[in-house]
């Protein structure tokens, strides 16, 4: 049985203040046991949420992470940087990082396996951009993603995995996935990871939607068979709006 998970990624928005308001108001919103949150914030503001969601359930994220433990890495943050703080969880492979720094599945492999070695638990993306998309691609690169990140992980440690099935024509623009075309590739996801380790390895696997998730179209996407759960840009930066989509 998966819990939903519903995460916000702040991308690189919300100062020390703005982070501190946002948590004051949003831990008085949120009661819900059913659904997991976390919110993934920018390094700086992580030890303020870390100590203001104590005691509440929701968790914290950060938006990535070095693979390697320390070393002259300039502008790098190391894995047990982020556990000394207490971070519950850590984004890894987004298109945004992809896109604009060199992230590669390569990088994300690396990544993901120094994660399972912890107790943060990785928030792993996939997804296809518009022209991959209108070629038909999407389905082979997206397995692909999976199986590139999850090259030479064994099962016990990749089913504490999540995965983000996040369409980059989807992100920032309005333009969501319809929920059939999202949780055919949730499936899809799924399937990739039956054929690398097996029914029950897979079926633990928590996958996201994410792309222009919002208070009107979360309850639709949500409730497909295959959606576990959201990771919400834009939408998560409002108290109100994102306790709309956790509550869907
Ligand atoms: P939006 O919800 O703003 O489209 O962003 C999605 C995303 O990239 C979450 O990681």
């Amino acid at each position: 049985m998966r819990l939903p998970f519903i995460a916000g990624n702040w991308k690189m928005y919300k100062t020390m203040a703005e982070a501190k308001a946002f948590a004051e108001e949003f831990k008085k919103l949120y009661g819900n046991t059913d659904v997991k949150a976390a919110i993934c914030a920018p390094f700086p503001q992580l030890s303020l949420l870390v100590e203001a969601f104590k005691g509440t359930g929701i968790g914290v994220g950060a938006q990535n992470v070095h693979f390697e433990k320390e070393g002259a890495f300039t502008g790098e943050v190391s894995i047990p940087m982020l556990q000394e703080i207490g971070v519950n969880y850590c984004i890894i492979g987004h298109s945004e990082r992809r896109q604009y720094f060199n992230e590669s599945d390569e990088t994300v492999n690396l990544k993901l396996k120094a994660l399972l070695e912890t107790d943060i638990t990785p928030i792993v993306c996939v997804g296809e951009d518009l022209a991959q998309r209108e070629k038909g691609y999407q389905d082979q690169l997206v397995s692909e993603q999976v199986e590139n990140a999850f090259r030479d992980i064994p099962a016990e440690k990749a089913e504490k995995a999540v995965i983000a099935y996040e369409p980059i024509w989807a992100i920032g623009t309005g333009r969501t996935a319809t929920p059939v075309q999202a949780n055919m590739m949730c499936t899809l996801i799924r399937k990739t990871l039956i054929e690398m380790y097996g029914d029950e390895t897979a079926d633990k696997v928590i996958i996201q939607y994410g792309g222009s998730v919002k208070p009107e179209n979360a309850s639709d996407i949500m409730n497909m068979e295959e959606i576990d759960g959201a990771l919400v840009g834009g939408a998560s930066l409002e108290p109100l709006k994102f306790i709309e989509i956790i509550n869907f």
